[in-house]
């Protein structure tokens, strides 16, 4: 089906869903869905969470198909599955967008508030946790928010998804807001960014738009990995940033890459926006993953116990969306069905979830760290040789790839160098067996273990 037919569809559904079961439940359980395809009588639903998915399939499912098939008898089953994240962050950023533009007057000061709509209360400073994979952005951004001069032009921040990039820049916005008020800040996403420039084309007033962004003493542009490729955008993004620059008027952008991996900009304009300082946010550790969840545990209702705290910090290691989302489905889980919260009820609750987190070691990375470990050779680890300097470390990487990875005994075989199945569970056997009664051999597997891991 055409995805406009599908949208029209979808919004039939859910007023008669609407209709049926009350504003509020239409809410709270399938407004934050989407339709993902409607094809041979199977309508595809996208949940954002495992724990929503089970709720609509446990308490919506009839009214969903019942609605569904009076307005397209062809359809005979209904599939509830959880979605990619990035389609529901693209859901939000129209949502918001929407609501931006639809608030949105043409009175220019009214324009340049609606621009600062959407600045999220949580994202500030106090509830910023600082580690070592953030620090350096964390002190570039508290300088530019405390500096009434332009300390470096453009800051640009980048890291991987849901490290915090968005979450410093509201950051900055709240400080410069309640500390000097005076000074006029936009934040906005790449995106509306685009928006607005190809409104003001079609309303051919481009002239004003350049003004708004020109009056500006700071201009935040948030994810501009979105801005490559449209050629006229780019453009226009490069005039206002000279003018701006220009007049020292602070630029903060913040990106998934650094300026130089940025694909899809212009070569000048890449090497423009690495001339101020360029801070990378790393991917998170444990224990700034601790600390984090130890922040968001101290806010809520319900207690949570540490030892789940100090579980979610060592299987979720993703990102920090991720891991709020983790916590908040724990909470939301044991506060609605009267569950205690505990290790195992998290696992369960979170059993998707945990998985995709698992990483996938493979036999390979495990046996070039073994080799690396004892100082053999690759082929003498592979080969048949019998010596113990070379067999015990083949029995290890062999106890490792059973530990760590999904194969089975006859494809870890294989990937030995073709031995048998029985040779990769004797191996098993061996090392284990000298685990138990060597304390020092047993300190050194784990610690591949333990390096491997992570
Ligand atoms: P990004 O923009 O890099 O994708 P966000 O800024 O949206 O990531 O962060 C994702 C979520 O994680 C937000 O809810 C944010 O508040 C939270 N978060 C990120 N970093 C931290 C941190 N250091 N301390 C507390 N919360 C954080
Ligand atoms: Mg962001």
């Amino acid at each position: 089906m055409e995805t406009e037919t599908q949208d029209v569809f979808w919004t039939q559904i859910c007023s008669s869903f609407r209709e049926e079961e009350g504003e509020a439940v239409f809410k709270n359980w399938i407004a934050p869905l989407i339709v993902d395809t409607i094809e041979v009588g199977v309508l595809r639903i996208l949940a954002p969470t495992a724990f929503m998915r089970d709720w609509v399939d446990s308490h919506y499912r009839d009214t969903l198909m019942r609605v569904a098939r009076k307005k397209k008898p062809t359809i005979v089953a209904l599939d509830i599955v959880v979605g990619p994240a990035h389609r529901f962050d693209a859901k939000l950023q129209t949502e918001k967008m929407e609501k931006a533009f639809s608030k949105e007057v043409s009175a220019t000061e009214e324009a340049a508030d609606a621009l600062t709509l959407g600045l999220d209360p949580r994202f500030t400073f106090e509830n910023f946790v600082v580690g070592k994979p953030n620090e350096l952005a964390y002190a570039a951004a508290l300088r530019v928010a405390e500096s009434n001069s332009v300390p470096f032009n453009p800051l640009f921040l980048y890291g991987g998804v849901g490290l915090g990039k968005t979450h410093l820049m509201h950051a900055i916005a709240w400080y410069i807001k309640e500390n000097r008020p005076d000074r006029e800040v936009i934040y906005l996403s790449a995106e509306k960014f685009m928006y607005q420039f190809i409104r003001a084309l079609r309303h051919k007033d481009t002239m004003s738009f350049k003004e708004k962004f020109r009056s500006v003493d700071v201009l935040m542009i948030d994810d501009v990995q979105f801005i490559s490729g449209k050629d006229s955008t780019q453009e226009e993004f490069f005039h206002t940033f000279n003018a701006l620059i220009d007049q020292k008027k602070q630029i903060i952008l913040s990106a998934d890459k650094s300026p130089s991996d940025l694909s899809g900009i212009e070569e000048r304009m890449r090497s423009r926006l690495g001339w101020g300082l360029v801070a990378d946010i790393h991917p998170t550790t444990y224990e700034l993953r601790l600390g984090i969840l130890q922040a968001k545990a101290e806010k809520l209702s319900t207690e949570v116990p540490k030892e789940v705290l100090d579980f979610l910090a060592h299987k979720i290691g993703s990102n920090i969306r991720e891991l709020e989302g983790a916590l908040n489905r724990v909470v939301a889980h044991s506060t609605l069905v009267g569950r205690s919260i505990n290790i195992e009820m998290t696992t369960e609750v979170l059993r998707d979830l945990i998985r995709s987190n698992e990483r996938r070691i493979s036999i390979e990375e495990i046996q070039n760290k073994v080799v690396e470990h004892f100082d053999i050779k690759l082929s003498d680890l592979l080969s048949s040789k019998r010596s113990i300097d070379i067999a015990r470390p083949r029995q290890i990487a062999m106890y490792l790839s059973k530990a760590l990875t999904t194969c089975s005994l006859p494809e870890i075989g294989r990937k030995f160098g073709g031995k048998d199945h029985t040779t990769v569970m004797h191996a098993v056997k061996r090392v284990e067996a000298i685990k138990k009664d060597n304390s020092a051999f047993s300190e050194d597997v784990d610690m591949l273990k333990r390096v491997l891991q992570v």
